[in-house]
């Protein structure tokens, strides 16, 4: 906690996706608590309209990138940029997510891959490039966005439901690597949060995933927010390899 009483000050951290949804909400907590945060999406315009206006409401540093998480050499390239232009990297929040849902009779490969190579190859291509930086600081947090699908599996997103079980493997692994370098490494598995991801679900799957919630409502950006930022703080210090549920009692492990 710096003399501010803003527990992230002085801090870096790296959102993917966080041009809006969750990732924005996640960004904004991070700012307002006083981080410097660089917004990335494949979309430079759409990162930078969110990093203005994260700026103006948080006074920091906060810069936006563009950058397609499934290729390696650009996140590579993304993760030293930023070490020359911040000096370190603290926290790194693997949010940015596609889904291409069909039944496996319809799904073709290239929504396979693209769902694979974004949500899964882009968390091991985003983490492996911060990893070094936070070694030598002897110091990070890594909170990767997975989901009560890849917990739980959900019909016509076998691909989206295997990426998503696939990060949350990856979290514990790599937990197991740098736990003894002061790096923590956590999932945050939400529910059903109205983005621009879920508005196109058909009704009757609506109601499904709403009867399937014990709370019997849909969550919002900020209440992952508030667990993400949870988990990045220092505060979390001995908390990893876990995955937090935020699902309104969806799935309960
Ligand atoms: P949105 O579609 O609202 O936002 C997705 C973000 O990811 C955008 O900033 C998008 O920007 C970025 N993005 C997508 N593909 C790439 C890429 N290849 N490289 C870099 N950035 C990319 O989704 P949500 O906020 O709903 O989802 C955020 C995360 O939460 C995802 O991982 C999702 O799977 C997960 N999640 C969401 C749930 C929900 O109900 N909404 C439930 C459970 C998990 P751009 O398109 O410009 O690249």
């Amino acid at each position: 906690m710096s003399i501010s009483g803003k527990p992230f000050e002085g801090q870096v951290a790296i959102v993917t996706g966080g041009s809006r949804g969750i990732g924005k909400a996640i960004a904004s907590k991070l700012a307002a608590d006083g981080a410097d945060v660089v917004i990335i999406s494949r979309s430079l315009e759409a990162a930078q309209v969110t990093a203005d206006e994260i700026a103006a409401a948080s006074g920091n540093k906060i810069v936006a990138y563009a950058l397609d998480v499934a290729n390696f050499e650009q996140a590579q390239e993304m993760a030293t940029q930023i070490k020359t232009d911040f000096g370190r990297i603290d926290i790194l929040i693997n949010n940015a997510g596609i889904t291409r849902d069909n039944i496996i009779m319809r799904l073709n490969e290239s929504d396979w891959d693209d769902v694979i190579d974004i949500n899964l190859k882009g968390t091991f291509n985003c983490s492996k490039a911060v990893i070094r930086t936070m070694m030598k600081q002897r110091y990070g947090r890594i909170v990767n966005i997975t989901s009560v699908s890849g917990q739980a599996g959900q019909v016509g997103q076998t691909n989206y439901s295997a990426s998503k079980a696939g990060m949350i493997g990856l979290t514990k692994a790599l937990a197991r690597e740098v736990a003894s370098r002061g790096i923590t490494v956590n999932a945050v598995a939400p529910g059903f949060i109205p983005t621009a991801l879920t508005k196109d679900l058909p009704e009757e799957l609506n109601a499904q995933i709403l009867n399937a919630t014990p709370m019997g409502r849909m969550g919002t950006p900020e209440e992952v927010a508030y667990a993400a930022i949870f988990l990045a703080s220092a505060q979390a210090s001995y908390i990893t390899g876990q995955v937090i549920g935020v699902d309104g009692g969806m799935v309960m492990m």
